[in-house]
């Protein structure tokens, strides 16, 4: 048993302190599950062990399954039926632990979530450490699955559906006087303590068993439709899962399916409901995809897997940010509250203090949320220094320009940054379209130049695009990627060229919500359908968020600069210049494609129609869903072919945090490979020649579907 020792005391107590070998957290894994179901036989055959304590030898307890594992056994085709096995070994030994007659407390000794908790509800006490850090909950719906260790059935046999529901269905986890309340753990307890009270309790407590098994139990608050709370809390947990897109994440309803029908059983019948809803969703992509992107491969990029390994770890101690408008000043509130000193500049010292203030407006409004205290958000307001000469720079590590989208002003700002920054500092531009390349020929030192591309709201949005120009070197990248994880957020890399990554599939996204426009399909119809793919954002709502004239003068730009045609944007174009003719530049003027009421809902401009003369034939939803996500899909996998992009995780992971492409898919390139690559480029070559040519598939694209090449290379080992 090398992921668990059994200690017995002399007080027949047997303490099971689980440690995992070579794992920063402990995991559900088969020999664990293993050597769980060893120890638990011994407890209850060994006449000399009265009760046992499972515990934990690491600081959490236990963090839930191994999502690798599970995102293994899709890729190697499991089916559903095999897949509502998946967990009958675990729960057989829960089951074994409540009901084989002698007393079993959990003493949770940290954080216990998913399985975790699951393993601490089967056993007959749970007491749980008094710190903030012990958080608990079955967060599996996150990743597109539901907590298959009886958590659907064990939690609201315990608190009563009403209170479980939200908490299965959104995932969220609790500290521990939440948990407390909710009559989740028994005791909140010092840690000195834990395993004296875990071990008295097994003294004083040797009939234990589980509630659920004494007949004549019924749930808190009553189980199936007759209930007085069941219309509402399952109309309200359906009402939630559609409005969150049950379409495109079936867990919830599948949550609430399992929770409704197993509740009027018994448990054994109840766990094997719960293994059936699990198995449907376990075999279905959106579960792969979203625990493949979203946890482990974002988990990767926390972790700087990217980073060229030779730099030594580099800390930014003193940052430079020029240009206090919206985005520096993101920047300078970020960084300050990771404890970063920053410099923030900008032409005049009003100006600069404008800028500040962002930082006090976003620290005033968490004090009076409660989540920040006044004490720490003056010392965050300490750390930056508004100012307006560049003798300011002198001794920062890194500098970033976030002056406005202009080639001669940053040309400026990169010279006279230069003249007082020392010789290995970092230089780097915030912007969202100028190549690198280019800029960088404004500098001396183009080897410390590169471009670190922050997400508006930058306090809000998780994502940095770093992006490598010809002459970056490895030493710039490792030491932009240490800054990116410094302020915690998630870096994606990516070499130059227009737009990037993200500015370029974020413009065919507005640019094919135009162009249907032009064509006379009905704007409802085009927002509608995006929502409807779990889309963060409608076309032509955040076109008005970014505003009309800034597109205008990034194309127009694209043509003074005499780029391809593939960066011109033909077909976006005349709707373009037409709302900058009409004045309707999006919210920022008062409106564009939608109305801003004053105190009002937004709502779409009844203009349109005058405008844009709805065609008498309108395309089927599933048309317009196909256009908007494939062509983001397909201008992706040509980031790959141009050597844009070099990793399939960074493809999926921008596309997400950036521009909220919809997270069931995975990603833009995870949406190539789930649909199957030649699926994907026969569906492109239908919307080609009905919509256009920019839908059609390059020879590169079509030569890797025909060899079935896949952008996530899947883990056949049996
Ligand atoms: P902004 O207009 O809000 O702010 C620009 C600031 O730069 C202003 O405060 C201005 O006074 C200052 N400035 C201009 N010239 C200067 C100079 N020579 N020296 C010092 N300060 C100077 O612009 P923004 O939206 O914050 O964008 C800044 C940069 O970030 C641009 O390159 C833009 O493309 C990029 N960007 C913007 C977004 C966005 O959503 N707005 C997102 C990513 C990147």
């Amino acid at each position: 048993m090398n992921t668990l020792k059994l200690d017995l005391g002399a007080d027949g107590v047997a303490i099971i302190t689980i440690n995992l070998p070579d794992r920063p957290v402990n995991v559900f894994t088969s020999a664990f599950v293993n050597d769980l179901q060893a120890a638990v036989e011994e407890v209850l055959t060994n006449v000399a062990i009265r009760g046992a304590v499972l515990t934990s030898g690491k600081s959490g307890f236990i963090a839930g399954a191994d999502l690798k594992d599970l995102v293994d056994a899709f890729d190697q085709g499991i089916d559903a039926v095999q897949a509502s096995h998946r967990f009958d070994r675990e729960n057989a030994v829960m089951r074994r632990i409540e009901t084989g007659g002698k007393p079993f407390v959990a003493a949770l000794n940290g954080l216990a979530l998913g399985g975790g908790l699951e393993l601490a509800l089967a056993c007959h006490r749970r007491l749980l450490v008094n710190d903030p850090k012990a958080i608990v909950g079955l967060p599996e719906v996150t990743v597109g699955l539901l907590p298959a260790g009886g958590g659907t059935q064990r939690l609201p046999r315990l608190i009563g559906i009403e209170k479980a529901l939200p908490l299965l269905i959104e995932g969220n986890t609790l500290k521990p006087a939440q948990a407390l309340q909710l009559g989740i753990v028994d005791e909140l307890v010092d840690v000195t303590g834990l395993l004296e009270q875990a071990r008295r309790w097994v003294l004083d407590n040797p009939e234990a068993s589980q509630p659920w098994d004494v007949k004549g139990y019924r749930i808190p608050g009553g189980a199936g439709c007759l209930a007085a709370h069941a219309t509402r809390s399952f109309q309200f947990g359906t009402t939630l899962a559609k409005a969150a897109g049950a379409q495109n994440y079936p867990a919830r309803l599948a949550i609430l399916s399992a929770v409704f029908e197993g509740t009027q059983l018994p448990m054994d019948k109840a766990l094997a409901v719960e293994a059936k809803y699990f198995g449907t969703l376990l075999a279905n992509p959106v579960a792969r995809n979203l625990m493949r992107t979203m946890f482990i491969n974002k988990g990767a990029a926390d972790k700087l897997v990217r980073r060229p390994v030779g730099p030594a770890k580099s800390t930014v101690h003193k940052l430079g940010v020029v240009g206090a408008g919206m985005m520096g000043a993101g920047i300078a509130y970020v960084s300050a509250a990771a404890g970063v000193q920053v410099m923030l500049l900008d032409t005049n010292a009003d100006a600069a203090a404008r800028g500040k203030d962002y930082s006090r407006r976003i620290l005033d409004k968490a004090i009076e949320r409660g989540t920040q205290t006044r004490d720490k958000a003056d010392a965050i307001l300490a750390l930056i220094e508004p100012c307006s000469d560049y003798a300011a720079f002198d001794g920062c590590d890194l500098v970033i320009e976030a002056v406005f989208e202009n080639r001669e002003v940053k040309a400026s700002v990169i010279g006279k940054t230069e003249a007082v920054l020392a010789p290995d500092a970092v230089f780097a531009s915030n912007t969202s379209t100028l190549p690198i390349t280019g800029l960088a020929e404004c500098s001396k030192r183009p080897d410390h130049f590169i471009g670190l591309h922050f997400f508006s709201p930058v306090e809000r949005m998780p994502l940095v695009e770093v992006i490598v120009g010809k002459k970056t070197s490895e030493q710039t990248i490792a030491r932009a990627l240490d800054f990116v994880g410094q302020l915690r957020k998630t870096p994606i890399l990516v070499n130059d060229s227009p737009g990037f990554y993200t500015s370029r599939i974020f413009s065919t996204y507005t640019d094919e919500g135009m162009a249907m426009l032009a064509e006379g399909v009905n704007p409802a119809l085009i927002e509608n359908a995006a929502r409807l793919a779990s889309a963060a954002t409608s076309p032509l709502a955040v076109t008005d968020e970014v505003s009309l004239d800034l597109q205008k003068s990034v194309i127009d730009q694209a043509h003074k600069d005499g780029l391809e045609e593939k960066f011109l944007r033909l077909h976006a174009r005349p709707v373009v210049e037409l709302m900058n003719f009409l004045g309707r530049l999006g919210r920022k003027s008062g409106g564009g494609f939608y109305e801003f009421p004053q105190g009002g809902k937004k709502h779409l401009w009844q203009g349109l129609a005058e405008h844009f003369p709805l065609a008498p034939q309108q395309p089927d939803v599933e048309t317009v869903k196909d256009r908007l996500l494939y062509i983001q899909a397909l201008e992706t996998a040509r980031c790959v072919e141009e050597g844009v992009l070099n990793d399939a995780a960074d493809a999926d992971l921008g596309s997400i945090l950036g521009l909220g492409f919809p997270s069931w898919t995975g990603g833009t390139l995870s949406l190539i490979d789930t649909l199957g690559a030649q699926a994907f480029v026969t569906r492109c070559d239908e919307l080609a020649d009905a919509f256009g040519e920019r839908f059609r598939p390059s020879v590169w694209l079509r030569a890797r579907a025909e060899r079935g090449e896949r952008f996530h290379p899947r883990n056949d080992a049996a």
